[in-house]
């Protein structure tokens, strides 16, 4: 019997070794941290041997291939070593698609890969199709291929989890755009981000679909370097297109065969320039699996917003909370003030990634008029826009940002929390950040 030994006992790892362990393998799951309890009782019901704290190297140098989750750099030791022993290392994507024969639609890109794999998930269970949701959302791809069966997935993934595939091929690729994010994870090199995220077109076959945003420099400059034989769909707000999605007027026009479909700007569900993107690569994503047009306008206008992004809270004396706790780097937040039409007390910050504020400036000038920086060091933000905005103060937890904000706004005005930045220094992640946020709203 063959040895499938998994590192990483989280989402993608568990579902991995539950999938190994349904076929037959010899699995081992190592996680050099502790293991949360629930996967940890999910690995015991399912008989699955384990470690935490530790990787012992006889447990995994043993195994004819690795499944590396994509939360561990290639550079960690353990994952050298076994280089260097020439085991094959795949991803859990890589892994489960051997065992699946479902039509898969896969989302990447910097910014609004949730959005438009949830707004394709609608789309297509609108449709009537047997379809699963998965990839970085909810359950892992590995988890459901083991437990479930479907004709369709729709799949949000990471550049990460992209780093170890070879055969792994999607009948629909996205890449919604690219816009500088995790470099670190890159050698702080672009174009090593850039061939990341496009390894999603590396097995793409004649029949098969990319979908991109050809408004988009660094996606079409790469595209520009590289020859791809499938059908291109791209989506643009600044041109017409041959086949794919355009604007003209207030409608969206979907090219796609020979039929021509429109859609109205003011029908669609979701607000925001960078929804309309998003709801270009989901209609194109629809039409090319068949989705009839009506289903397509009926699912675009009645989709509802997603938590923590752009989420509407709560209206309190005429004053319009908005949770977009997602938005963790400079793109998201310059769309998320972008479609503000109201005076923003804007709360901003966290754990900078290297940021550069400077292409918020206009936005900020235009819209906002305080700012609350909610971070332990604010320094960068005070000095990109002290100068902009008559006020702008410090808190160091959700409450007191909301309370802040809320002594700033008057009746009309929209207080919003997009922050720009990582939430890991007063917050668990971005969901906690954003439920605080929340909470805090509601307590005023
Ligand atoms: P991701 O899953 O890629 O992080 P989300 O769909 O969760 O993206 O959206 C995260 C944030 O990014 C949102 O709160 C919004 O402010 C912003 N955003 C969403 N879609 C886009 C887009 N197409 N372009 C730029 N920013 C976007």
């Amino acid at each position: 019997m063959s040895r499938v030994v998994v590192l990483g006992g989280a989402e993608s790892g568990v579902g991995a070794a539950v999938l190994a362990k349904v076929k037959g393998f010899d699995v081992f799951l190592s996680d050099k941290g502790q293991i949360k309890e629930e996967y940890a009782a999910q690995l015991r019901k399912w008989e699955i041997p384990f470690e935490e704290g530790q990787h012992t190297e006889e447990l995994i140098l043993n195994a004819d291939e690795v499944v590396k989750s994509p939360g561990i750099p290639g550079i960690v030791p353990m994952v050298q070593k076994i280089r260097e022993k020439g085991i094959r290392i795949v991803s859990e994507i890589e892994f489960a698609s051997r065992y699946d024969n479902a039509k898969k639609i896969c989302i990447t890109g910097s910014n609004g890969k949730t959005t438009t794999t949830s707004l394709i998930y609608f789309l297509l269970q609108n449709a009537g199709l047997n379809v699963g949701l998965g990839g970085n959302i909810g359950k892992s791809y590995a988890y459901q291929v083991a437990t479930e069966h479907f004709d369709y997935y729709v799949l949000e993934i990471s550049s990460f989890q992209l780093d170890d595939i070879y055969d792994f091929r999607p009948d629909i690729a996205i890449i919604t755009n690219i816009t500088p994010d995790h470099l670190d994870r890159y050698d702080h090199k672009m174009e090593n981000y850039v061939a990341a995220k496009f390894k999603i077109t590396k097995n793409l076959r004649s029949d098969d679909c990319f979908i991109f945003d050809s408004d988009d420099e660094i996606t079409v400059g790469h595209l520009s370097k590289i020859v791809l034989r499938c059908k291109m769909l791209p989506f643009s707000q600044e041109e017409e297109v041959k086949q794919g999605a355009f604007l003209k007027d207030d409608k969206i026009v979907l090219r796609y065969d020979k039929e021509e479909t429109d859609i109205f700007l003011q029908d669609l569900s979701l607000g925001g320039k960078h929804n309309v993107y998003n709801s270009m690569a989901a209609a194109l994503a629809a039409k090319a699996t068949g989705v009839e047009n009506d289903v397509i306008r009926r699912s675009l206008a009645t989709f509802q917003p997603i938590e923590h992004r752009l989420e509407p809270v709560l209206s309190i004396k005429d004053v319009l909370y908005i949770n977009d706790s997602k938005a963790t780097n400079v793109d998201s937040a310059w769309y998320a003030l972008e479609c503000q039409k109201k005076p923003v007390v804007w709360i901003v910050g966290g754990t900078d990634k290297g940021n550069d504020y400077s292409v918020l400036n206009d936005l900020v000038r235009e819209k906002v008029k305080a700012i609350v920086c909610l971070g332990v060091d604010n320094s960068k933000i005070h000095a990109a826009f002290g100068g902009m905005v008559a006020t702008i103060e410090d808190a160091l937890s959700a409450k007191e940002a909301v309370e802040k904000a809320s002594k700033m706004a008057v009746a009309g005005d929209v207080v919003l929390l997009s922050p720009c930045c990582a939430s890991f220094d007063l917050f668990k992640n971005y969901e906690d950040r954003g439920e605080q946020f929340k909470a805090a709203v509601r307590n005023l």
